[in-house]
């Protein structure tokens, strides 16, 4: 299991252990945004770069169309998945799409998608229903999918589809495609507020550090 972390997810996995113990036991986390890299930095940690979770989608499906690995692509709104596939198989001649399916993370379905899943044999499952749910849904099946790396991209899909615009790539190399999506979706603000708290706590941890060791 690979997850994508961004400021957002380790604030909601300090009160929601559930969520803290995907994080804890996912087999690779990759820094998904910039305050991660600033927070790993000032606790004296320094990570090499941001690796986008919209980012590591695409190239994953340039390596697979070289070697011949084959994608599952789950989640986002009806439709997106699939024009996802088709943008993808064009961009990546060859790349083998094995299956889009949207379906929902709720209980109910989820005996249908894991055997969906399973039929088609990816290689690389795309879980696009957004944090914390896609990353619980996969922590749960993993055992039965039989899949040997399955990822949370979050709005992944939405942007390889084309129905939701990412932050100009000048924007993305100021660290501010917060800012983007926050002018883009208002709505968030209030998720988004895990910002702020997020480097507060980054701030105060580090002078408890400090306060200790003295
Ligand atoms: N989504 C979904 N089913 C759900 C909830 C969300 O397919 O029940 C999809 C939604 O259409 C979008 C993605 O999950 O494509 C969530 O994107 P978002 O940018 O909100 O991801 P986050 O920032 O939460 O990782």
């Amino acid at each position: 299991q690979v997850v994508t972390v961004n400021p957002e997810f380790i604030m909601r996995a300090q009160d929601d252990a559930a969520f803290r113990q995907v994080l804890a036991e996912a087999d690779m986390a990759i820094p998904d945004g910039q305050g991660l890299l600033w927070a790993a930095r000032y606790l004296g940690r320094p990570l090499r770069q941001r690796v986008a979770g919209s980012d590591l989608a695409p190239a994953l499906a340039g390596l697979a169309a070289q070697r011949g690995h084959r994608l599952f692509l789950l989640g986002a709104a009806p439709g997106v998945a699939e024009r996802a596939a088709a943008r993808l198989e064009q961009r990546y001649p060859g790349v083998q799409i094995v299956g889009t399916y949207a379906g929902s993370p709720a209980a109910a379905e989820e005996d249908a998608i894991v055997a969906r899943i399973r039929d088609a044999r990816p290689d690389f499952l795309l879980v696009a229903y957004g944090a914390p749910a896609q990353d619980l849904w996969i922590h749960r099946n993993q055992p039965r999918l039989q899949v040997p790396v399955a990822i949370g991209v979050g709005g992944t899909l939405d942007f390889i589809a084309g129905v939701r615009k990412r932050a100009p790539v000048w924007m993305q190399r100021l660290g501010l495609e917060w800012l983007f999506r926050l002018i883009k979706e208002p709505r968030r603000w209030r998720r988004m507020l895990a910002l702020p708290r997020f480097a507060w706590r980054v701030l105060t941890s580090k002078r408890c550090e400090e306060r200790n060791a003295s």
